[in-house]
């Protein structure tokens, strides 16, 4: 009998990792069950939490009763509760945090409310001052009816005054709405047409495995590999069907960017009601999307990545598309990656999961080669779009110059440019710049000086003058001249997006540039204006960082350029190499969706280095086969594991002493390595200094069991905190 365990153990979403122990009021007794959301006195206020389970008794005396009830049904049924602590115990948070994400808040958080425009009366005749501004205004209220008044203005590319003035006027009026979420449910109800066709061979193959494992009641791995347009999601489609069929449900991952309008009315055209999951929905939204799988009435969850924790009775299949992305890892407490929660939910629920990808990473293409992982391959577009033509430009061979941006434009990429624009495209220009710290290398070869233990690049270290690595400490002096190719001059320095702007305009001074970075981009609202200028072919040439490289369909676009892959090649991060020709496959991707064929030119200081050559020929397997040897002998993933523990603190002394402290604390078996503490490569952040610590080896069970050997949560100093990341996918 329940009620004669009179104890509730509730999860709260802080990060202290035990459960905390309350007393529950006869008049309660009946209602707290494991999953369900109780108020609770902690500390001097209230907070919610949820309760895990009951007991009879606590070791703890004296008990304070639980407040009050939140939920009458548990917003957690017993196996994702148990997913929850699964989750909060491997990635070392709590299980309360692990909650937090999974469960919408409900009616609690009111929505931030930012003001609006509406058009109310186009006037007539504008013939004063600044009406072009006010005409741009108008027009793109004609188009849309209201918009948030930040990317009203960002979209003209004005300021308020001329709104300020259209509402003295009567034109528009401003209003206080919820901030715009990227999902308003009325941009799902255009009808899309369900179009047929018989799938081809390969598109069977794959279904035919899949619809095996649903039918068999199976946990399978499949990783689905195929270039945009092969027809994976077609094949997640029939995957989903064969699930429905059977009276299961579905939920299917993607990346926040790729969750569009356009791809749930494909889903939904396809599934009838379909619930779409999204951090940025606002939370009665989320609350109603929850009830929808939870009353079944919608059988099919779409969603990013916290949607893994989606409430789905009878789960039957769990597909996760373009699982190569980084954003699928959660770069905050509790920084879980929702593809491997995907394979272990999948496991513990005995159904099948489908990982599917263009460029998979090498995690996910050591499970396929290991048999962990079936491996599908969809090697044919099914659309009739060929794939870009790719070309490699040697930047040594360019006349060299030590100063300035000129010789970051090759002759090639500028004939190219202006034959793009002379023909009325538009063109995509691409420049890696988030280096963490000044990189060390050769300006003419782009040799790069790395830390021989590690195998990753150093960095310049203005202090000492010397060059540093991030992951193990060793600081080394930087050689005069480049022990490749002798010459003289070893740089500390990259060119900015904003001086290749510059010199963009100088040398095309009648078109319309845009540059879209962390700098130009600094909220949704703009970010979208700056696409949108470009969609509609205003901005005939948009210069950009990775923030371009992802899933920007713009027909107008026939020209790629890749300034610089050499900066993405030595970022100070074992990836690197993978991530470059991911990246570069990516961006290549972005030209010629159209009706004409794209042009892609990638300029490089190393063209024949495996992922440059990998990103030429648009296979990746290449680089698989390259890094095998070097991660296997220094046991980094797929062939290791990792786990990063970081210490900040707002004094430097102090965050360097706690993880000294921490590192000698850990111990390490036979298989295990600490390397460290060393500077991270963001070195101080929101003023505080960082340092980590990384935990390397061969054994997963090694690196766990070297992190719970120590409180890591206690360091020496009570004001640095310290942040655990297990399986880090970003070494910052
Ligand atoms: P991916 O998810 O790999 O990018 P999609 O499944 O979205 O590919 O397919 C790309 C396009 O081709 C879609 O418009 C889809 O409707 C269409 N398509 C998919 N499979 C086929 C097929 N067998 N025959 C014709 N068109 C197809
Ligand atoms: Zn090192």
């Amino acid at each position: 009998m329940v009620a004669s365990l009179p104890v509730a153990r509730v999860a709260l979403p802080i990060p202290i990792h035990e459960l905390f122990d309350y007393s529950i009021p006869d008049t309660l007794l009946d209602r707290v069950a494991p999953g369900v959301r109780v108020r609770v006195p902690m500390g001097r206020s209230m907070r919610i939490g949820t309760c895990i389970e009951r007991a009879a008794s606590s070791p703890h005396g004296d008990l304070k009763p639980i407040d009050a009830v939140v939920d009458d049904q548990p917003i957690l049924d017993p196996d994702l509760l148990e997913f929850a602590r699964w989750t909060a115990n491997y990635y070392f948070a709590s299980v309360g945090e692990v909650i937090e994400c999974a469960v919408p808040r409900g009616a609690r958080a009111k929505a931030k409310t930012v003001p609006w425009v509406r058009l109310l009366d186009a006037e007539a005749e504008d013939r004063g001052a600044g009406r072009e501004n006010r005409a741009r205004l108008v027009a793109l209220l004609r188009e849309h009816g209201r918009l948030p008044l930040e990317e009203l203005v960002a979209r003209a590319n004005t300021t308020r005054a001329p709104v300020k003035t259209l509402e003295k006027r009567g034109v528009v009026e401003l209003f206080d709405a919820p901030e715009l979420n990227r999902i308003d449910e009325s941009l799902f109800d255009n009808d899309e047409p369900v179009r047929e066709f018989s799938l081809s061979a390969a598109q069977h193959g794959a279904v035919d495995r899949i619809v095996e494992a649903i039918r068999g009641d199976r946990f399978e791995s499949f990783l689905l590999h195929g270039v945009t347009g092969s027809g994976k999601t077609e094949v997640y489609m029939h995957a989903i069907e064969a699930a429905l069929a059977k009276d299961r449900g579905a939920l299917m991952l993607l990346p926040e960017i790729a969750l569009t309008p356009q791809t749930v009315r494909r889903f939904r055209a396809r599934f009838g009601d379909v619930a779409v999951l999204h951090s940025l929905l606002p939370a009665g939204e989320r609350s109603k999307q929850y009830r929808k799988l939870r009353d079944r009435s919608a059988r099919v969850a779409i969603g990013a990545r916290s949607a893994i924790f989606a409430p789905i009775p009878d789960l039957g299949l769990i597909v996760v598309d373009e699982c190569h992305e980084t954003s699928y890892k959660q770069e905050n407490s509790p920084r879980y990656h929702a593809r491997d929660l995907a394979v272990v939910r999948a496991s513990r629920g005995n159904v099948p999961c489908v990982l599917g990808s263009a460029t998979p990473s090498m995690e996910s293409l050591h499970n396929a080669r290991s048999g962990r992982f079936h491996y599908l391959e969809l090697p044919d577009r099914v659309t009739g779009h060929p794939l870009p033509t790719i070309e490699l430009v040697d930047l040594r061979k360019e006349p060299f110059e030590t100063e300035g941006p000129a010789s970051v434009f090759s002759d090639r990429l500028l004939a190219l440019l202006h034959e793009t624009i002379n023909d009325g495209d538009q063109a995509l220009l691409f420049l890696n710049r988030r280096g963490f710290a000044r990189q060390v290398y050769c300006s003419r070869c782009a040799y790069s000086v790395e830390c021989a233990a590690c195998d990753i690049p150093l960095t310049y270290h203005k202090h000492s003058d010397r060059g540093l690595c991030h992951y193990c400490g060793t600081i080394e002096r930087i050689p005069d001249k480049c022990p490749e190719c002798d010459f003289p001059g070893i740089t500390r320095r990259r060119h900015g997006t904003e001086r290749i702007e510059e010199s963009l305009a100088a040398r095309f001074p009648n078109v319309a540039i845009d540059r879209l970075d962390r700098d130009t981009a600094t909220s949704a609202g703009r970010l979208e204006a700056i696409l949108d200028r470009f969609r509609r072919g205003e901005t005939r040439i948009l210069v950009g960082t990775q923030m371009i490289a992802k899933g920007h369909d713009i027909p107008g676009v026939t020209l790629v350029g890749v300034l610089d892959a050499d900066i993405a090649l030595q970022q100070p991060d074992f990836r690197a190499a993978e991530r470059t020709g991911q990246l570069l496959c990516q961006v290549a991707g972005r030209a010629g969706r159209g009706e004409r064929p794209g042009r892609v030119v990638i300029q490089t200081r190393q063209p024949d280095h495996y992922a440059i050559q990998a990103a030429l020929t648009q296979d990746l397997s290449g680089i698989y086969e390259e890094e095998t040897p070097t991660r296997q002998l220094l046991a980094y993933p797929p062939f290791g594991h990792l786990i990063r523990i970081v210490c900040e603190d707002a004094r430097d002394d102090r965050a360097i002493s706690s993880a000294h402290e921490l590192a000698r604390r850990l111990t390490v078996d036979a298989t295990t390595r600490v390397l460290g503490p060393a500077p991270a490569p963001l070195a101080k952040l929101r003023g505080r200094y960082r340092y980590h610590i990384l935990i390397k080896g061969a054994e997963r069970a090694g690196v766990q069991a070297a992190l719970r050997s120590t409180n890591v949560l206690k360091p020496q100093w009570s004001t640095t905190r310290v942040t655990v990341d297990v399986d880090p996918q970003s070494i910052s």
